[in-house]
């Protein structure tokens, strides 16, 4: 028999039972296991933390447990600072690429509005998206924890509301992307690369009221959808003000 006392923090509670948050969690083990198996028992995907520290000293999910650690396990937390131990989630994350699960479309689209490099596709199987991840070194956006518990996953967020808009907000916050936004050079629809475009060009494309009414267009260079400086783009500069200024 193993004895083991664990403690998550932070945002790491949102995954356990309601009677082990926050506190140290004793636990008896029949085996030998590793850290990470011992962190998922629990419910907390291996993506979600970026610092554990057995006895006091940083481990790796590798490490193995021994009667009587005491584990401590912290989540990803920019502004947190553990310089002198080890982090487990890469750094830096700049020009991050992600792949949003088919539950999250209108996340998908609504970071990819904001220039985020974001693929989607509709029906794609767990196995495929898995494959996406690790062979394109993606981040998983998902709101299902047991994928993000595979193995080969190694970077990931557990998306924690149903509402699109927070659920950016969750986003941005967790990779500190609020430097990073490039509204308008992304097409919501494919994720392609929008450029200007003359208005002539594109003439052709546009609704009669649209043609009357505005004069600065973009265009995708992948699927051909047509942006305009009229409604998209208050809609979105609200957004962003919203979440940038207040929430950020
Ligand atoms: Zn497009």
């Amino acid at each position: 028999m193993i004895n083991v006392s664990i403690r998550f923090y932070e945002e790491l509670n949102d995954f356990i039972r309601a009677d082990c948050r926050k506190k140290l969690i004793e636990r008896q083990l029949n085996h030998c296991t590793t850290v990470k198996d011992l962190i998922e028992s629990f419910g907390v995907p291996h993506t979600e933390v970026d610092l554990i520290l057995v006895n006091g000293n940083s481990a790796d999910f590798a490490c193995r447990v021994n009667d009587g650690d005491i584990i401590s396990v912290y989540p990803v937390f920019e502004s947190f600072d553990i310089s002198e131990v080890t982090r487990l989630q890469e750094r830096p994350l700049r020009n991050l690429q992600f792949i949003a699960d088919c539950h999250l479309g209108k996340l998908a689209g609504k970071m990819r509005l904001l220039g985020l490099d974001v693929e989607f596709r509709n029906a794609v199987s767990d196995d495929e998206l898995v494959a996406a991840v690790v062979n394109d070194k993606k981040v998983l956006l998902s709101r299902d924890r047991r994928l993000l518990m595979r193995k080969v996953i190694d970077r990931g967020y557990l998306i924690r509301s149903q509402n699109p808009d927070e659920q950016v907000t969750e986003v941005i916050r967790r990779f500190d992307l609020s430097s990073q936004l490039h509204p308008f050079t992304r097409c919501a629809r494919c994720n392609g690369i929008l450029e200007r475009a003359e208005k002539n060009a594109v003439l052709h494309l546009l609704e009669p009221k649209t043609r009357l009414y505005f004069e600065v267009f973009f265009q995708c260079q992948a699927c051909q959808q047509v942006y305009w400086q009229g409604s998209h783009f208050s809609a979105i500069e609200e957004f962003i003000k919203r979440f940038t200024v207040k929430e950020l």
